[in-house]
């Protein structure tokens, strides 16, 4: 499958069965799938999600945002345990074009993608069990 890194957006091909094996990029050695939230932006958004293989979790936030704020850690926590998902934020003041591609109307919003397709999405602050339900749910009733 392809990975774009999330540090340089180089295209990585990667047999599926080593992606537990915390592959590295080839081109920049960082790692492709950090088990940790990646910063998406206007930037390289569209390069990221249209060519990665593996699905992409996004939390669309703001600094002012208290929810937002609350759940950040528990996002940050849950990406640990999913080597086959990419974990992304989206900071909706600093991308306004993006946020309203989004059609989001509150904050946080999650929204789980493949590829372009929206596959579903949550508002509202979730914990880490939550998190968790809702994001095993999706992948389940999308796989
Ligand atoms: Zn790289």
């Amino acid at each position: 499958m392809i990975i774009v890194c999330p540090h340089c957006l180089a295209k990585n091909r990667v047999p599926e069965e080593k992606l537990a094996e915390q592959p590295a990029c080839g081109q920049c050695h960082e790692a492709l799938v950090p088990l940790a939230p990646i910063e998406l932006n206007e930037q390289n958004f569209s390069q990221f999600i249209s060519h990665s293989d593996l699905p992409i979790f996004i939390d669309l936030w703001a600094e002012w945002c208290g929810p937002c704020k609350m759940m950040a850690p528990h996002f940050a926590q849950v990406a640990k345990q999913y080597p086959h998902v990419i974990f992304a934020k989206i900071n909706t003041e600093e991308n306004p074009r993006l946020s309203s591609a989004f059609n989001v109307r509150s904050i946080p919003t999650l929204v789980l993608m493949n590829k372009t397709n929206e596959l579903a999405r949550i508002s509202g602050a979730l914990r880490s069990s939550e998190l968790q339900q809702w994001l095993d749910q999706q992948l389940t009733a999308h796989s």
